[in-house]
């Protein structure tokens, strides 16, 4: 079994709670106009086994809080996701929270053959112009689906606005010195980045320019 992968990270703080692992799938046919996840869209060239990445993440799954699965569109490569999802929950105590693009009722046949193995879903399309006053989701037509006693029990407390003190970014720099972000920006937030560090002599570019995000 392999996937499309775009990249792992651990700890990630901004999508869900507590120290967790952020896993990206690469490719995402669904395009939402506004996305800042544009580098996630096409089908990438960077495939790897299941079992590479499970022992890659192996370190970082004893000491997550949760793991985190978005993209990119996890349901796009479904037969991985769903592999995948059944190793985590026999690797993990952590909750499992899955970001997807589709709507709920788009998702039913896929969900009734997860059950039991995600927690909580975030579902539902970016809307640019729809308001975003709601923790985890970067606009507000996203609904937050509780699944489980344990996605109860971690996640319900997300069923709520954004604080003022929630945290948007996590900000990774790589073996490369490339830096990237993870978490969900308040609107605005890359161009006012981009504004920042131009007004300092650096360059940035990011897809927030040409679109878009969940
Ligand atoms: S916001 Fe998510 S679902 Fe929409 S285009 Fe971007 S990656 Fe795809």
């Amino acid at each position: 079994m392999h996937l499309s992968l775009s990249r792992v990270h651990f700890p990630v703080t901004t999508l869900g709670p507590g120290r967790r692992l952020g896993i990206w799938f690469q490719g995402c046919s669904i395009r939402c106009p506004g996305c800042i996840s544009a580098d996630t869209w096409g089908p990438g060239h960077r495939r790897v086994s299941l079992d590479a990445l499970l022992e890659h993440i192996q370190p970082w799954l004893a000491q997550a809080d949760g793991v985190t699965l978005t993209g990119g569109e996890p349901f796009e490569q479904f037969d991985a996701l769903l592999a995948l999802l059944q190793a985590l929950r026999q690797r993990s105590e952590g909750d499992i929270l899955v970001y997807s693009g589709h709507s709920l009722e788009a998702l039913a046949e896929q969900l009734g053959q997860t059950r039991g193995l995600i927690d909580g879903l975030i579902s539902d399309p970016y809307q640019e112009h729809s308001e975003q006053t709601l923790a985890l989701r970067g606009s507000d037509n996203q609904r937050l689906s509780l699944f489980t006693p344990l996605g109860e029990a971690r996640l319900a407390h997300f069923q709520r606005p954004l604080h003022a003190s929630d945290k948007a970014l996590d900000l990774m720099f790589d073996a490369a010195g490339s830096v990237w972000m993870a978490g969900i920006p308040r609107r605005g937030d890359l161009l006012r980045l981009r504004d920042l560090l131009h007004s300092q002599g650096h360059q940035i570019q990011t897809s927030a320019h040409t679109s878009k995000r969940r």
